[in-house]
């Protein structure tokens, strides 16, 4: 594992326990050149999940890209970094269409000053109504699921 700072290979474990579910370890590393600690995680290799992009194109799902695009979605919003690392971490299921959730979250996160989502609550009646992206939306899964068949 090549040291961040100054780019060494060689570096020794000097703390090492598992995260949460135990899904991950966590190990802190020292790097045998220049000193400096950094953190690594390790996690068992799955299947990896395909992404099926608009153009019909695949590729392997990528958590930088992933992470790089949420933060650009996120860049004048009051969405911290920690939170969309969270996000990604706690597993949003990406295998589907789940913008409306992983907005949610962020909407949470944020407070009730900012509105992601595609639905609203009129909080004076409690009554939730479907904004027009939602049925942008609907019509384009209903799209997409025409020209998958
Ligand atoms: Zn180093």
């Amino acid at each position: 594992m090549k040291c961040p700072f100054c780019g060494f290979e060689e570096s020794k474990v000097i703390d090492s326990r598992p995260t949460d579910e135990g899904e991950r370890i966590r190990r802190r590393r020292e790097c045998l050149s220049c000193g400096r600690r950094f953190t690594t995680y390790e996690i068992i290799e799955s299947l990896p999940i395909i992404v099926i992009k608009k153009d019909k194109s695949r590729e392997v799902f990528d958590r930088d890209k992933l992470f790089n695009g949420m933060m650009r979605a996120c860049e004048k919003r009051p969405v911290s970094v920690d939170v969309i690392e969270k996000a990604i971490d706690e597993g949003f299921d990406i295998r589907g269409y789940y913008l409306w959730s992983l907005f949610d979250n962020f909407e949470w996160s944020a407070g009730y000053h900012y509105k992601f989502g595609i639905a609203t609550t009129d909080f004076a009646t409690g009554e939730t109504k479907w904004k027009r992206s939602a049925y942008f939306y609907r019509d384009f899964i209903q799209k997409a699921r025409e020209t998958a068949k």
